[in-house]
């Protein structure tokens, strides 16, 4: 028996567990310090980016398409092994474009994704005009793009169901517990070798053959503890929870609406998510959210659906996107000098896109 601990329990650490459980030569434990989907996961609005973004070969592009293709089983089967419902809006995604883009650029991408077995579309504004009757086409609106194939799924309900069905399959979680010495050297818990202490400081490393840190900004910590510090950063992001009273836009064609980084996304019930924006700490401190970036990022949801100024805002909240200092995201390989410790974390704007494929790898890193 292989014994795994999977150190953060957000949509990453979630996916690995779910991942591995289905191989029951390892014992799967995970930790966190809260509840599931309380760190960025809860604050994600699950945009799933893959064809339309310009990413298109080596390890960026690969994980993209691994995780489009798995997601089409995943929910299913997440949904039928579990009971849960989990939101999964398989209507596209349609970008708006501004005056100045490079609308060449965008049909290069389009001829390489045809080659690449994946469709996405240029469209004109009266196609929008007839399919999206809610936005409102500016002059600075020049065209869209259409990408069928992406995807937007509810982060939190997708974590809660990857847990559910890692449960089925044997995983054990332990909530509450934060993992702080992963050697368990002398500062360590004093008493227990227990992994189910469930006080402050834990020992793992003593208890499992690998250990797998998807912590998120939790991570660097970790790794600072055994000597390896891998830089991970905060980046806020700030969203918004908004009800009309009123039916907005065509009930049979809902994708998520993206322009300049601003995501509308259609919910049940008139219901929409509208983010994020995009804040970084100014000398390396604390972030504090800005209200006038949120103001903006809302503004400008308005001006293409000028239908959402009527609408309540129900909730507003702001997460921390785990962005890896000086090197591109993600980060998902074996922490250098230890060859037992795999990092799975670092995933800043797309870590609910690349989840399944970061499973897949870590699960090919350990049953190669
Ligand atoms: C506003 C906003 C919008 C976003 N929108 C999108 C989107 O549309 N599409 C997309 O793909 N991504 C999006 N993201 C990014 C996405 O949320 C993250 O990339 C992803 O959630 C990272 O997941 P994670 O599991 O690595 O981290 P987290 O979700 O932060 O999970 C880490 C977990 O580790 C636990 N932990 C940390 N340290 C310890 C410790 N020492 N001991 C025990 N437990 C510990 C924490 O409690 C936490 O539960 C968005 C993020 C934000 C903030």
């Amino acid at each position: 028996m292989v014994r795994v601990a999977i150190i953060g329990c957000g949509i990453i650490g979630a996916s690995i567990a779910f991942e591995l459980s289905q191989f029951p030569e390892l014992k799967v434990t995970v930790f966190d310090k809260q509840p599931p989907a309380q760190g960025s996961t809860g604050a994600a609005l699950g945009v799933l980016m893959g064809v339309i973004s310009h990413k298109t070969k080596g390890r960026n592009w690969q994980l993209r398409e691994t995780s489009l293709q798995r997601y089409e089983t995943l929910i299913p089967e997440l949904e039928a092994v579990t009971g849960r419902k989990i939101p999964f809006n398989k209507q596209g995604i349609l970008m708006l474009c501004s005056e100045g883009e490079d609308l060449s650029k965008w049909e290069k991408l389009i001829a390489t994704r045809e080659s690449q077995g994946w469709q996405l579309e240029l469209w004109d504004r009266e196609r929008v005009r007839d399919l999206c009757p809610h936005l409102s086409l500016n002059d600075q609106i020049i065209a869209a793009i259409y990408s069928p194939e992406d995807r937007q799924v509810d982060p939190t309900a997708l974590t809660l169901a990857l847990v559910d069905a890692a449960k089925i399959n044997g995983v054990n979680f332990e909530f509450g517990v934060e993992v702080q010495d992963l050697m368990g050297g002398q500062d360590a818990h004093p008493t227990t070798n227990s992994p189910s202490c469930g006080t402050g400081i834990l020992p793992v490393a003593e208890n499992f053959d690998w250990l797998i840190l998807a912590a998120g900004l939790g991570s660097s910590a970790l790794t600072a503890s055994l000597n390896q510090l891998i830089d991970i950063r905060p980046v806020l992001g700030q969203a918004l929870h908004l009800r009309s009273a009123n039916s907005v836009g065509n009930p049979d064609f809902r994708p998520v609406i993206t322009c300049d980084d601003v995501h509308i996304v259609p919910l049940e019930n008139q219901e929409f998510w509208v983010g994020a924006t995009v804040e970084f700490s100014e000398n390396g401190g604390e972030i504090q959210a800005n209200a006038d970036m949120l103001a903006q990022v809302m503004a400008k949801a308005r001006s293409l659906c000028p239908a959402l100024a009527e609408a309540e805002i129900i909730r507003k909240w702001s997460g921390l996107r785990p962005r890896p200092e000086g090197r591109p995201a993600p980060i998902i390989e074996m922490l250098p000098g230890n060859d037992r410790v795999l990092i799975a974390s670092g995933h800043y704007r797309n870590g609910v896109l690349l989840a399944p494929a970061t499973a897949r790898s870590i699960r090919e890193m350990i049953l190669q």
